[in-house]
């Protein structure tokens, strides 16, 4: 095979938004890999109603390049719902028709190989050589844009898989749970969105759901505007020059910007115990349990026991259920594939890779020869990183680092927050003012 200037690992939304801005450059020769059969967004997640939580003008290109024809606009075009999907007026695009959008995307793109997973990444001394199932790819660059594997605790580790699963997995595993008592344990969007699915008494129906969260409450998005500003490039640039521990002291603070469940999602919770409740609809009984942090869960091979400190009055409970589902998240961690690279990459807070300010991992190899990375930089770079709202900027931007100049104008009008002061340097230092 010839020598390529890029090889994407990985054709989530982030990878995909950076082959659709790299379209049309012809001095770029690249192959993006998947080990999918073909494109799917998070497909077992994708429960019926589920919705964007971010604006559909967020998509693979438009924020920095507008006229591109793999926008999601060009997309509804495409499809001749224009004028039906503005009569919609959705305020939350359905996540299906955005993740139609992006399958439609990498079905008309050159250069993106299915079915194909990377085992392992070296480097020869000159260049990468890619190890993947259908053979080694030597390349100059990589665009590292694997996701996140499932985040599971320590105490759910020994648990019996096909009772005990994370929502990742949560769609397909659905019909086991029919007429059980279901643990969901995490209070994020995804949680949100089981715990409505198995209330609303779909045909999968459930005895009863207990949802457990370590939260203060079971808290919304904050999509704000000013809360919103963190997710611009004015805000990323000042974010990727704090000290490392100031960033985690923010990123702690910033939760909610980016982890929050959907405002829709918690009154249509609320609603439907209400109508449970006092309405005698649904026969879903549901229990709403914040400030429980489960730290121990018994199986006895028919049911868990379910150990959580209470954050109110610090004492221990006990839950029952027959199934769990894991909504704690994902987590950030060097994939195997990279091993033979391990001890020349630098190690950055958020784990696994220091990347700086154009998505490039810091590691000891030549300057010429970049691994971007994508989605593994959240508090290197910032709370925007794991979401899709700055990835046709963040692609952008490792475009114009591939190419060593400036294809894309990624230019800004000043933050409308002063977030810091002219003159001010990162550290807090004024600088002093000589008055003539
Ligand atoms: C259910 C859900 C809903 C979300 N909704 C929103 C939203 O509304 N708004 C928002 O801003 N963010 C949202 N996010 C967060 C974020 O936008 C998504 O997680 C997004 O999919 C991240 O894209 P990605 O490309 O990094 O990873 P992924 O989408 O996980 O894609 C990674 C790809 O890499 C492939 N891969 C992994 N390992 C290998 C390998 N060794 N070889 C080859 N291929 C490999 C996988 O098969 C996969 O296709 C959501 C997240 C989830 C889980």
């Amino acid at each position: 095979m010839d020598k390529l200037d890029l090889v994407g690992i990985g054709i989530g939304p982030f990878n995909l938004s950076l082959a659709a801005q790299l379209d049309g450059i012809s001095d770029v020769k690249s192959a993006f890999l998947d080990q999918k059969a073909e494109f799917a967004w998070h497909p077992d997640m994708m429960l019926p109603g589920v919705e964007l939580q971010t604006s559909f003008l967020k998509d693979l290109v438009t924020l920095t390049n507008p006229t591109s024809k793999w926008s999601f606009l060009a997309y509804i075009v495409n499809q001749k719902r224009m004028l039906d999907f503005m009569n919609a007026d959705f305020a939350a695009v359905p996540r299906r028709e955005f993740a139609a959008y992006l399958k439609w995307v990498a079905g008309h793109l050159d250069g993106l190989i299915f079915g194909n997973a990377v085992r392992e990444v070296a480097f020869d001394g000159k260049d990468f050589q890619v190890c993947s199932d259908r053979g080694v790819y030597t390349a100059k660059n990589l665009a590292v844009g694997i996701g996140k594997p499932a985040f599971v605790p320590n105490w759910a580790r020994h648990l019996p898989t096909e009772k005990c699963f994370h929502t990742s997995q949560a769609k397909s595993r659905l019909p086991d749970l029919r007429g059980k008592r279901v643990a969901v344990i995490g209070g994020g969007q995804s949680g949100a969105e089981l715990v409505e699915y198995l209330l609303g008494g779909n045909r999968d129906s459930v005895e009863e759901v207990l949802w457990l969260s370590r939260r203060d409450n079971f808290e919304p998005l904050d999509d704000t505007p000013f809360v919103n500003e963190y997710f611009t490039p004015g805000y990323a640039d000042v974010f990727a020059n704090l000290p490392d521990d100031r960033k985690q002291e923010l990123m702690s603070r910033q939760k909610l910007a980016s982890d929050g469940a959907s405002l829709s999602t918690l009154k249509s919770i609320y609603q439907l115990i209400y109508r449970q409740r006092y309405l005698d609809e649904g026969d879903v009984v549901g229990r709403l349990l914040p400030q429980r942090e489960v730290f121990q869960v018994q199986y006895d091979g028919e049911d868990f026991r379910i150990a959580a400190r209470n954050g109110l009055n610090q004492v221990v409970e006990f839950f029952h259920a027959d199934a769990l589902i894991l909504a704690t998240g994902y987590e950030t961690a060097l994939p195997e594939f990279m091993a033979p690279l391990r001890a020349r990459l630098e190690e950055g807070v958020s784990g696994a890779y220091r990347l700086d300010a154009n998505f490039r991992a810091c590691w000891d190899g030549p300057a010429d020869r970049g691994i971007f990375v994508q989605n593994a930089g959240r508090i290197d770079l910032g709370i925007f990183e794991p979401q899709l709202s700055l990835m046709a900027w963040r692609s952008a931007k490792i475009v114009n680092a591939l190419l060593g100049q400036d294809v894309f104008d990624l230019e800004q009008n000043p933050p409308i927050v002063d977030w810091l002061a002219n003159g001010t340097s990162m550290a807090g230092d004024a600088v002093v003012q000589a008055w003539g």
